[in-house]
């Protein structure tokens, strides 16, 4: 199905969204990736709705991706007596190994390695920041806090320690066991979540054998401060703005989200922008104007996809509220403004040979007024890189290998197309020509912009711009061997 939109919408699934006829109608509503959320659910559950996904995508012909979110090292306090205590201001606090069940004076913490980390000063959130403590003492198997926002406190709540690099696995046992699962069951991307150092990037990296990418949720002040180092050994990135903004301030979001966008255009990896997008969606069929107005932020930064989370996977208005993204996107596409911010954070291509070819055909094609850009692209390298010059015209890009095209569907502007590779130049414009032609990127007498590498077929060897013609339904039927390229022969 042909999107007409450069922007890709990342959904959810959950219970409410996990039926065939759902996953179906969340895909026409606009979902181009899905995401299975590994926080929730059983690998049953996660199987099931993978087949869905994947039977949907052998009825529509498009790639899909899909998104397989590990939970990560989430620490939560235990159990209270009762269920749950209520603190009030000013008061002691004490977090613990003890076993027993907390009451207001104590609960426990079973996170041995936590208590090494933390030292006096440190703040220590609850229940999403809802009720905050401040360190005052600690040691190997305590700490004691003082009370700075009381509130009630109810068994299993998580806890966010911002200050501290905590001595953490990035992986927990859980997140080993899942990650091995979804590698078998065959996700495109692994998320990461509570990426402290790049380290956690390179370890999830080797245990998943190197065949899923892996995309990097921003959620930790640890993550934002060595984001370079993480974004250069990461797929992909997430701002994961739920996290985010409990373990920073809510202010500081935005301006985090913004240089994450940025930096991860300039590396040419794809950035989704998450949570709290339609937040009210959830319980109601519109979204708050300041809403609409996030998700068309994203999408005016260019960043790659926009994500829905509990509003497709738990709430009452999956279809609408991908639907609504759908429409914001188109909106802000079709403004004018958008095209200047994109070019005004435009940043000069590397100097390399997929590079320049890239920037040359996205200049190419908007002198020529072309329908579309075609790029050969076998390890996905180089429609990666015509991306990153978000050019004005679609990008189809034709890729031989099924879990790439995957992979990269939820990249800014691809349209990805498996296609054979071509054997000769004769064959590389057909293919290309009716690729644009099929796909209902353009109509006859169009230009189109094919990059593509020779010798033929050799991975990364981008070196080669063209421009054809579009010809009619004629010359696209026959075969490129008994044919010269459609409409070669036109005045130019
Ligand atoms: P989560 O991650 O939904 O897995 O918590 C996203 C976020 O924190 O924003
Ligand atoms: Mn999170």
């Amino acid at each position: 199905m042909r999107r007409g939109r450069n922007a890709k919408i990342v959904a959810t699934l959950g219970p409410a969204s996990a039926s065939s006829e759902m996953i179906a109608d969340l895909y026409r509503a606009g979902a181009d990736a899905f995401r299975l959320n590994f926080s929730h659910g059983t690998h049953d559950d996660h199987r099931a709705t993978y087949g869905h996904i994947r039977a949907l995508e052998k009825d529509t012909g498009a790639p899909i991706a899909v998104l397989a979110d590990l939970q990560g090292p989430k620490l939560r306090v235990g159990k209270f007596k009762g269920g749950a205590v209520t603190l009030a201001r000013g008061q002691k606090f004490r977090l613990d190994l003890d076993r027993a069940q907390g009451d207001k004076t104590r609960t426990p913490l079973p996170h041995k390695e936590v208590f090494q980390a933390l030292e006096p000063g440190m703040r220590v959130l609850l229940d999403d920041g809802r009720i905050r403590l401040k360190i005052i003492k600690s040691g190997a198997d305590f700490a004691e806090t003082e009370v700075v926002t009381g509130g009630r406190l109810s068994d299993h709540k998580g806890v966010n320690v911002p200050d501290a690099v905590l001595p953490l696995k990035a992986l927990t046992a859980k997140d080993r066991r899942d990650l091995a699962f979804a590698a078998d069951l065959g996700a495109d991307w692994l998320a990461l979540s509570f990426v402290q150092r790049p380290d956690d990037i390179a370890e999830a990296r080797k245990l998943s054998g190197g065949h899923v990418a892996i995309m990097a949720k921003i959620e930790k002040p640890a993550a934002v401060e060595r984001f370079d180092e993480i974004l250069e050994l990461a797929d992909g990135v997430m701002v994961a703005r739920g996290d985010l903004g409990v373990e920073m301030l809510p202010e500081e979001v935005p301006g985090v989200q913004k240089r994450i966008v940025r930096a991860a255009r300039q590396a040419g990896k794809p950035v989704v922008v998450a949570t709290q997008m339609l937040e009210s969606m959830i319980g109601a069929p519109e979204p708050t104007r300041a809403e609409a107005s996030d998700v068309a932020t994203a999408v005016y930064d260019g960043g790659d996809a926009v994500m829905l989370s509990a509003e497709s996977a738990v709430g009452d208005y999956p279809r609408e509220a991908v639907a609504m993204m759908d429409r914001i996107i188109r909106e802000v596409e079709r403004d004018p403004l958008h095209r200047q911010f994109l070019d005004a954070n435009y940043t000069a291509p590397e100097a390399t040979a997929p590079d320049a070819i890239s920037a040359a055909a996205s200049q190419v094609a908007r002198t020529v007024d072309a329908a579309a850009i075609v790029t050969y692209s076998k390890s996905g390298a180089t429609a990666l890189r015509a991306a990153r010059e978000r050019p004005d015209v679609p990008v189809v890009a034709l890729i031989p290998n099924l879990a790439v095209a995957r992979r990269l569907s939820l990249v800014w502007g691809l349209h990805c197309v498996r296609g054979e590779d071509a054997r000769d130049f004769d064959e590389m414009v057909a293919h290309a020509t009716r690729a644009v032609f099929f796909g209902g990127f353009g109509t006859a007498g169009q230009r189109v912009v094919i990059t593509a590498g020779v010798p033929f077929g050799t991975p990364g060897a981008t070196n080669l711009l063209h421009i054809a013609w579009l010809g009619d339904l004629q010359d696209h039927r026959k075969t490129p061997r008994d044919t010269t390229p459609p409409r070669a022969k036109s005045p130019d």
